[in-house]
């Protein structure tokens, strides 16, 4: 038997696993979802920024458009009174804005609040096309980022149309760019913001660089232009993302803009993937590991297990160790039970082996008493046979010499003396019968014992055709059933055994009666049957046993011839093949001999 040492360890590998699964499925479920939502409320941080950040220019808008306002509503511009006006110009400067000035059509600055009146202020220090443009229109517009001709700063300006002493002019409202800086300038990095006037151009950034790549930078620009508003992941020029929100001030055409790195975003995200990924390995790795060791103590269990039962059977139970117990309770009940088992085997084989021995010697003994009988027998044969031979040299001796005695001497003997000499004669004569029938019964078995199949119809046939002259004397009725079956045997014995009871049966029969001899058969399981049936004289039931023995009669000489053999060759014959013979009968009306021949019977 052998163990599959990884089988287990991986059930248990793959048990853990599955225990863990469920948490891990569900904690990186967990984690995509916070994720997401970290992502989505960084997005609206940032919109959120962006939004203020327009909010905070379009108010810094407003203010310029009421200081505009106001000074376009002054009464002595109104009146071209330039003087009073660029005093009154000058009054605001520094302060609210960083400088005034007023521009004919033709785009020639006629008055610049920085300039001393009197002085020829810079020709053009608002840009021509803005002025056009505000002149055309007929309203306010905020113009995009210049360079400032006195100050030689970024500036803007806002501009309106108004009419000085019935002439069209523009009035403008400078702001250093600068001024927007704070705006942005609170951003903490990695935050990044920036604010673009309509032409996408920095008026303040924090940092100073932005961190977009160049087409980023003009794909913003263009989403500004388009969109309005919204927000886009865009390339840096590190090969990061960034997360940026953009929006247009519908007032001034300027954008806000603010962004966050990508990996400012997901980066605590992930260390807390991290952490959770840690702290589970830290949970799920001591859990495997104990599941090998288990796993691996479980595998020496079974292994001794499966080696005790392997040695439980090839090995003398009883020299067994007992099973060592490693893992868990259920094997050391298995364990137990083993041990039990093992136990159960010795005794068992200890009480197989007493008896084995037992038998072992009784078939001893029985085969040293069958051999010690088989050479008594033996022995026994030929004791008989030698002295029923040998007996019968001295008989007929002593019966050729009365014969000579009688015939010489016969004519002296008186009466007694002859009746004497006949009942020598007769002695010595039935002493030849009985050692001639003595002959026969020991050369049973003996002599011709080959076996070959045997039509027992012959046989009768052959008997019955021996006892013709008596059959006939008698005027019996003989019946032999049909069919008699082919046996396995001697021929010679057979005749012999029929010609017997046949002969038995017309001996013995009733004198009021002629006889009536019945021949049967029947099949038994492995033979047949046989009985030989008459309507004679019967025989008592005291007699059934002792009419089988060897010269045993029931009858004198006087009244029916015999020596008390033929039976006893019966049973010696039978025998021979395997059978059995017994006798039913009741005294008076007849009797039944009963004899079973083996199928096949080997005999000899
Ligand atoms: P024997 O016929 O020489 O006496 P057996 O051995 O044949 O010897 O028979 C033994 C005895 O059994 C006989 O003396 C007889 O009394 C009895 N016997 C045998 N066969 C029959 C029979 N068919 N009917 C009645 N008695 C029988």
């Amino acid at each position: 038997m052998r163990i599959r040492d990884r089988g287990i360890i991986n059930y248990l590998s793959v048990l853990v696993a599955a225990a863990f699964l469920p948490a891990v499925v569900l904690a990186v479920a967990v984690f995509v979802v916070v994720l997401e939502r970290e992502i989505d409320v960084a997005w609206s941080r940032i919109e959120a920024r962006t939004t203020f950040i327009t909010g905070s220019v379009d108010s810094q808008m407003d203010a310029l458009a009421g200081t505009l306002d106001a000074l376009s509503s002054n009464q002595s511009l109104i009146d071209g009174d330039f003087e009073s006006f660029h005093h009154q110009a000058q009054a605001v400067t520094g302060d609210r804005v960083d400088a005034v000035s007023l521009i004919r059509p033709d785009g020639v600055t006629i008055l610049n609040s920085r300039v001393p009146i009197g002085t020829t202020p810079p020709a053009f220090s608002v840009p021509e096309s803005a002025v056009a443009k505000a002149l055309s229109d007929g309203t306010s517009i905020v113009s995009d980022l210049f360079l400032g001709a006195t100050s030689r700063r970024p500036i803007f300006a806002m501009i309106k149309p108004v009419r000085v002493a019935g002439q069209p002019m523009a009035l403008a409202v400078g702001l250093f760019a600068q001024r927007f800086a704070p705006l942005v300038a609170r951003t903490l990095p990695p935050w990044e913001a920036a604010i673009l006037d309509g032409g996408a151009q920095d008026v303040a950034r924090f940092p100073t660089e932005s961190s977009l790549d160049q087409p980023s930078r003009r794909q913003l620009a263009e989403l500004i232009a388009k969109q309005g508003r919204g927000h886009a992941k865009l390339r840096t020029t590190d090969g990061g993302e960034l997360f940026v929100a953009y929006e247009r001030s519908a007032k001034s055409g300027w954008g806000a803009v603010s962004s966050l790195p990508r990996t400012a975003v997901v980066a605590p995200i992930q260390r807390l993937i991290l952490g959770y990924a840690i702290g589970a390995a830290i949970l799920v790795v001591p859990g495997i590991v104990l599941a090998a060791l288990l796993g691996l103590r479980l595998v020496r269990s079974l292994r001794e297990l499966a080696r005790f039962t392997g040695m439980m059977a090839e090995e003398n139970p009883e020299r067994l160790a007992p099973v060592a117990r490693l893992a868990c309770r259920e094997i050391t009940v298995v364990a137990d039970g083993l041990d039990q088992a093992a136990a159960d085997i010795a005794a068992r084989d200890l009480q197989l082996r007493g008896q084995r021995d037992l038998a072992e010697s009784r078939a001893d003994e029985i085969h040293r008493q069958s051999k010690e009988l088989a050479a008594s027998n033996a022995e026994l044969q030929q004791f008989a046979y030698v002295a029923s031979h040998d007996l019968r040299e001295p008989l007929r001796m002593i019966s050729s010499y009365i014969a000579i005695l009688e015939r010489r001497y016969g004519d002296s003997f008186d009466a007694d003396a002859k009746d004497f000499i006949g009942f020598v004669v007769d002695g010595a004569q039935r002493m030849d019968r009985m050692v001639q029938d003595l002959l026969d019964y020991s050369r049973i078995g003996r002599v011709g014992a080959n076996h070959a199949p045997v039509p027992l119809r012959d046989t009768v046939d052959s008997a019955l055709a021996a006892l013709r002259l008596v059959v006939e004397e008698s005027g019996a009725a003989i019946s032999v059933a049909p069919d008699l079956p082919i046996v396995n045997g001697a021929r010679g014995e057979l005749v012999r055994l029929f010609q017997n009871l046949i002969g038995n049966a017309l001996k013995y029969r009733h004198a009021d009666r002629a006889p009536v001899i019945g021949i049967t058969w029947r099949p038994l399981d492995h033979g047949w049957q046989f009985s030989v049936s008459d309507n004679g004289i019967g025989i008592a039931p005291e007699y059934f046993e002792r009419v089988f023995a060897i010269f045993q009669r029931l009858h004198t000489r006087e009244k029916y011839e015999g020596t008390g053999i033929g039976l006893a060759i019966c049973k010696k014959i039978v025998e021979h093949h395997g059978g059995r013979i017994w006798v039913e009968s009741v005294p008076d009306q007849g009797s039944t001999f009963h004899f079973t021949l083996q199928e096949g019977a080997a005999g000899g």
